[in-house]
């Protein structure tokens, strides 16, 4: 049986349009930080310009690069935001399908650019997980 789990209920979705060029974390980070949105679930889809993609290498604990400079289907993004070092932390995931379909993943960078993008928040109650440094895995994982 899992322990690690926290139930909240949704205060609000937020329904939110990333304009064409724009980079798709940055515009995501900044806009929970300037409505103080600290704890949310984070769902998109829409279509990149490219991407700037991570891959955890779980032998050397770090982030191995994924560019991608041809233009590509969002076919799922998903993920959360909570707190790190006390302010706002997007994480998201990212499903891209080439021209032929063919897919693609990881973890959203910065560099990422936006050809069209409709992105949902929903924006829990209650207190936000915070991250913090997990030794084991060497990732800023929640803390409960
Ligand atoms: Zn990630």
């Amino acid at each position: 049986m899992a322990k690690n789990y926290k139930i909240q209920k949704i205060k609000k979705i937020i329904w939110l349009k990333v304009s064409h060029g724009e980079d798709l974390l940055l515009v995501l980070s900044q806009f929970c930080v300037k409505k103080n949105i600290r704890f949310a679930f984070v769902s998109l889809v829409g279509a990149l310009q490219k991407a700037s993609l991570g891959y955890y290498q779980q032998g050397q604990k770090a982030y191995r690069k994924i560019l991608i400079k041809e233009p590509t289907e969002i076919t799922a993004g998903l993920g959360n935001v909570s707190l790190k070092e006390k302010k706002p932390f997007v994480h998201v995931h990212l499903n891209l399908a080439d021209q032929k379909g063919n897919v693609l993943g990881g973890h959203l960078n910065e560099g990422t650019i936006v050809f069209a993008c409709e992105c949902a928040l929903f924006e829990l109650t209650g207190d936000p997980l915070k991250r913090e440094f997990d030794e084991t895995t060497g990732l800023a994982l929640w803390q409960f």
